[in-house]
């Protein structure tokens, strides 16, 4: 260290150099799956010392799902996702700060699972999910960024303060049955590869305050390679934004 550098550069490298950071910024997946999985990767790859990654989930790890669960083994099968992923990271990026919450995001606990965040990934794959996550980042000024798969598609986009949202977007979700699930319509496990990846990217980009998916759908379609973003207006009388403001 140079005589003459600032006491507050010499605090900032020691704090970059630990492992219990107190200061990170808390990057949160919730779903440790075909999306979460390459999420994290993408996320503790860049290795940025100024986050800690957080991953929720309750599931444990299958077979049927390993193709595209890139960080989970078949010796894990069983094991809860959260473990299994954290695991994986630390085997690899050993470096990197990760906690790990083994539950699932529902109404009683999604306030408390994004309060606080810098930002939010989305990576469940129920309408339900998506909608009370999108609620609970509106509701604390969580930035959120949302993807999800079905068969050769996939979507992202993000909500920022002032940004449209998810239920600005779709308002309510679709009527059981009414929209193919991922079980139904089968997911290709290079497109939840993209899409992972991508919200990370996005996740980065929000943390350097410099998101480009705010309030912006990217749609992408993997057999045409057509994609494009649709700008999203902020719909007055959002549920979502409505509570934000009671
Ligand atoms: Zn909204």
């Amino acid at each position: 260290m140079s005589e003459r550098e600032p006491a507050s550069v010499s605090e900032a490298r020691r704090a970059r150099g630990s492992d219990s950071d107190a200061t990170a910024r808390a990057v949160v997946v919730i779903g440790a799956g075909g999306l979460g999985c390459p999420a994290l990767w993408e996320l503790a790859r860049v290795g940025r010392a100024d986050v800690r990654l957080v991953i929720v989930d309750d599931d444990v790890v299958d077979l049927s799902n390993l193709q595209r669960q890139i960080l989970h083994r078949e010796a894990d099968v069983g094991r809860p996702k959260v473990e299994s992923a954290r695991d994986a990271l630390a085997r690899r990026f050993p470096k990197v700060q990760v906690s790990v919450r083994r539950e699932r995001a529902g109404a009683a606990n999604v306030r408390a699972i994004v309060s606080g965040a810098a930002v939010v990934l989305d990576g469940t794959d129920s309408f339900g999910a998506k909608f009370l996550i999108n609620d609970a980042c509106v509701a604390e000024g969580v930035p959120l960024v949302h993807g999800a798969v079905v068969g050769w598609g996939g979507q992202l986009m993000s909500v920022t303060g002032g940004s449209a949202c998810f239920r600005c977007l779709f308002e309510a979700p679709p009527p059981e049955g009414s929209v193919a699930s991922c079980e139904q319509a089968g997911i290709i496990g290079a497109v939840a590869g993209v899409i992972g990846a991508r919200m990370a990217e996005e996740a980065l980009a929000i943390l350097d305050g410099t998101p480009r998916l705010a309030g912006a759908l990217d749609v992408w379609d993997a057999r045409s390679l057509e994609r494009r973003t649709v700008r999203i207006k902020p719909r007055a009388g959002c549920e979502a934004h409505m509570r934000e403001v009671a």
